[in-house]
């Protein structure tokens, strides 16, 4: 058993074992303190590669780690699966659901969640994508539907459950409507006898100007060009308006007029989409856990932090990742991704150490190493240190960086081996309906028009 922290050591309560929360339980391994690292699953999770377990690619524990096991030789810290509630800055209490967490320094890492922008009732018909209960239930969905199309003899009902809508066209949405064209284009074409899933339909919906938004022009365009060679139909300046059981409404007004247009800028009429399958990738939320700290919000909730991470009033406690608001470094204020929580978990250590050494150190700076969005086999784009990659050599680096990251060396030989599977054949071999079918399976005597 590794050795424990001493007892009377500073507590470091950490609250979120993702990157950020992860990344510096790590970094203060060999700090004297006592670590606390509480999250409300008993898993650390690879996110970026979330949609391939959405997409039946992967498997949920291909990229998923539990948490005591990246943690079991680091004799100062302890984990507690548990719920996080809300934090007393005046006793220094992290309160959870069933108890409460004294700290000396608290490090706030809990990341953010879906945001559906004052539409929470659509979240039932168009789930989003953040943990695995997510990805299972996308994966659900999507298989169920060509399940359901091939039973169905309506051709007005097959059609729609043949209809796959993703709203939002940043990494996330590109990622998994390229995945959905694959599925439906290669790897089920020979699977069924009453329908060619090649015509299922996929829409990617954007609100904005174009798709990729933090990606350049050049890396959007291409990656335009993949999603549609994919069978996907893109569409840009192309709110959705309603969101229901049956499908979505895209691009009207609340009087009726059209407000979308396409790529090249012509208008599109208000237009009902008729589809069973709608996937949210839209906006994002950050935790509400640091709303009653005081500080500053953004528009999505994160909280504003110091150039050294803390929040105005409280320098003993640090807030990182997807959580935090930093634009100290050239006023913009740093995205949500990975590196920014993973730079700024180490950071948090680094500074908590230096605290209790009575030094302080220069500012948080953020190293950026680039971004990378798949679009499919052999297809990706990378805008890394002003160049713009694309095609087979970007889908190579996203596939380098992503086994690089993931944590364990089984995750790493089985998402490699699944990979290497998946190019040369096409099959996904995660292709498992799990969960409640009883909606498909529509108890009591099956509607006209059903096989
Ligand atoms: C689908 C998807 C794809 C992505 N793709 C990429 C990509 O390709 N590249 C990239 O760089 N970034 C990507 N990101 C973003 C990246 O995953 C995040 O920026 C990063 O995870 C942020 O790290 P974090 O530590 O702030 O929060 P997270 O990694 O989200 O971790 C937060 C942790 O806090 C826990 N938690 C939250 N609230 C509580 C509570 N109240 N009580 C207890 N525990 C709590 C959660 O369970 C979670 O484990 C993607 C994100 C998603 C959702």
């Amino acid at each position: 058993m590794p050795e424990p922290a001493a007892p009377r050591a500073p507590h470091v309560v950490i609250l979120g074992a993702g990157f950020g929360g992860l990344q510096a339980a790590l970094s203060l391994r060999h700090a004297p303190v006592r670590v606390t690292l509480v999250d409300r699953r008993n898993h650390h999770l690879f996110q970026p590669l979330l949609y391939q377990v959405a997409t039946a690619a992967l498997s949920p524990a291909d990229i998923a780690y539990p948490i005591r096991s990246i943690l079991r030789h680091q004799g100062n810290a302890d984990v507690i699966l548990g719920e996080a509630v809300s934090v007393d800055p005046d006793r220094r209490e992290l309160r959870l659901v069933d108890g409460v967490l004294p700290y000396d320094y608290l490090v706030l890492a809990a990341g953010a969640t879906h945001a559906y922008f004052g539409h929470e009732d659509w979240e039932a018909e168009a789930p989003g994508l953040k943990n695995l209960d997510d990805a299972l239930e996308i994966r659900r969905r999507i298989l169920l539907a060509f399940e359901a199309a091939d039973r169905e003899t309506d051709p007005a009902r097959r059609k729609a459950l043949l209809t796959f809508v993703i709203v939002g066209a940043g990494p996330t949405g590109v990622e998994l409507a390229g995945a959905i064209g694959e599925i439906s284009r290669h790897v089920l074409v020979d699977d069924f006898r009453h329908i060619d899933p090649r015509e299922a339909r996929i829409e990617l919906l954007e609100a904005g100007p174009r798709i990729l938004a933090p990606f350049s022009e050049r890396s959007a365009r291409r990656a335009e060009a993949a999603l549609r060679e994919r069978g996907v139909a893109v569409r840009v300046s192309s709110p959705v308006t309603q969101v229901d059981a049956d499908g979505v409404t895209v691009g009207v007004n609340a009087d009726g007029r059209s407000v979308g247009a396409n790529a090249g800028g012509k208008p599109v009429g208000g237009e009902r989409i008729a589809a069973k399958t709608v996937l949210w990738a839209a906006g994002v939320a950050a935790s509400p856990i640091a709303q009653g700290l005081g500080g500053t919000l953004d528009r999505s909730g994160r909280i504003e932090v110091a150039p050294d991470l803390s929040i105005a009033g409280h320098p003993e406690i640090f807030v990182i990742g997807d959580l935090a608001l930093y634009k100290h470094q050239d006023g913009r204020p740093l995205p949500g991704v990975s590196p920014v929580a993973i730079q700024q978990g180490r950071y948090a250590a680094r500074a908590i150490l230096a605290r209790l050494q009575g030094r302080t150190l220069p500012p948080f700076r953020y190293f950026d190493k680039g971004i990378l969005a798949v679009i499919g086999r052999g297809s990706a784009v990378a805008d890394i240190a002003g160049l713009r990659l694309g095609g087979l050599l970007a889908w190579m680096t996203w596939c380098f960086v992503h086994i690089f990251y993931l944590i364990g060396f089984r995750n790493r030989f089985v998402v490699m081996f699944e990979w290497a599977w998946a190019y040369a054949t096409y099959q996904r071999g995660a292709r498992l309906i799990t969960g409640n079918i009883d909606e498909y399976l529509e108890k009591g005597d099956p509607p006209a028009g059903t096989r």
